[in-house]
């Protein structure tokens, strides 16, 4: 809430940008041909970075769904989201569950 960020002029895809912020990642606006740009926090080894760690954010795609459904698969495919993710869920860690096994 502190620092305001332009708006995407496609809803679909600025409901996926305020997704990737919720999960820590950094929009960052450009001034070229692309309208910005979305990065994942974890800038290391871990995650795929620089394939599916950065999503370029075009202004005006051909089909918005697929820009902000790629923004989604890029968020929930960063291999430290999906760590994240079990760790809350405690895939791992349930000593036995009730189907487990
Ligand atoms: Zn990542």
């Amino acid at each position: 809430m502190a620092k305001q960020r332009s708006r995407h002029p496609n809803k679909e895809i600025e409901k996926a940008l305020v997704y990737a912020e919720e999960q820590g990642w950094r929009v960052t606006l450009l001034n070229g041909h692309a309208w910005g740009k979305i990065q994942c926090p974890w800038n290391d080894a871990e995650c795929r970075c620089g394939t599916f760690c950065q999503v370029s954010v075009w202004s005006t795609p051909r089909v918005p769904e697929h820009m902000a459904h790629n923004i989604h698969r890029a968020v929930d495919g960063c291999k430290r989201q999906m760590a994240l993710a079990a760790a809350k869920t405690g895939d791992r860690l349930r000593p036995k569950g009730d189907n487990y096994g």
